[in-house]
């Protein structure tokens, strides 16, 4: 299976793209995290990155294709789930050229209102030792501002600063929005309310997938 999920930042791709590989053993491509390694890495590409990510701006879509054809020919014939690619229209054309006659089997289209966004980003921390994430008040770690698991003192995203999160849906809604008119052209869209629980926008996503592993 080849999964596209799409959705606004903070729509909740990253937990059900962790959900929906688990219970169908696909590969997880995210450019996000992917972009992250690299910066952490050191690499000519992450320092590059850099000063997009942080602005809230998008990464140069040359960059990005190239990125994201090695990882999905990395990935072999396992199948993936894409999260949060492609961004633009232009990444989407040119994915579709990279991927030939393997066509996108399911596009997934996340729905969110902006002021949920707001709130769920500008409260998430996340622990720099371990990678666990909690929310502020939806998710709170047992004693306020460190990590359950190690203690580690929990850090905001730089991106995730309400500044950075404006300047994301603004780049959202003029640059990736569009992309979901480009796949209803070709594909079928499937849009989800994800302003509900996150187990059950899953539910909802692993009907759909259960129906097209059957057919
Ligand atoms: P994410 O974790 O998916 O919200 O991505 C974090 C940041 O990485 C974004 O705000 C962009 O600066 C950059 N980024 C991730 N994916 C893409 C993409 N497909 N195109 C351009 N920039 C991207």
């Amino acid at each position: 299976m080849r999964i596209v999920l799409l959705g606004a930042p903070g729509a909740g791709k990253g937990t059900q793209c962790k959900k929906i590989i688990k219970k169908y053993g696909l590969k997880h491509l995210s450019s996000g995290d992917i972009l992250r390694q690299e910066r952490a890495e050191g690499t000519e590409l992450g320092k590059k990155a850099q000063s997009y990510m942080d602005s809230g701006a998008l990464v140069p879509d040359d960059l990005i294709v190239e990125m994201m054809a090695g990882a999905i020919s990395e990935a072999g014939d396992v199948g993936f789930v894409l999260d949060g690619f492609p961004r633009t229209v232009n990444q989407a054309e040119k994915l579709d050229k990279a991927l030939e006659a393997k066509k996108i089997d399911q596009v997934i289209n996340l729905i969110i209102d902006d002021k949920i966004v707001m709130s769920r980003m500008t409260g998430r921390r996340s622990c720099p030792k371990c990678g666990a994430v909690y929310h502020v008040k939806n998710m709170p770690p047992k004693v306020a501002g460190k990590c359950d698991n190690d203690s580690a003192e929990l850090i905001q995203r730089p991106d995730d600063t309400p500044q950075v999160v404006t300047k994301r849906l603004v780049t959202y809604h003029e640059q990736t929005k569009p992309v979901v008119g480009y796949y209803e052209k070709t594909n079928t869209v499937y849009d989800i309310d994800s302003g509900q629980d996150a187990d059950q926008v899953s539910d909802v996503i692993f009907e759909k997938l259960d129906a097209l592993v059957s057919a």
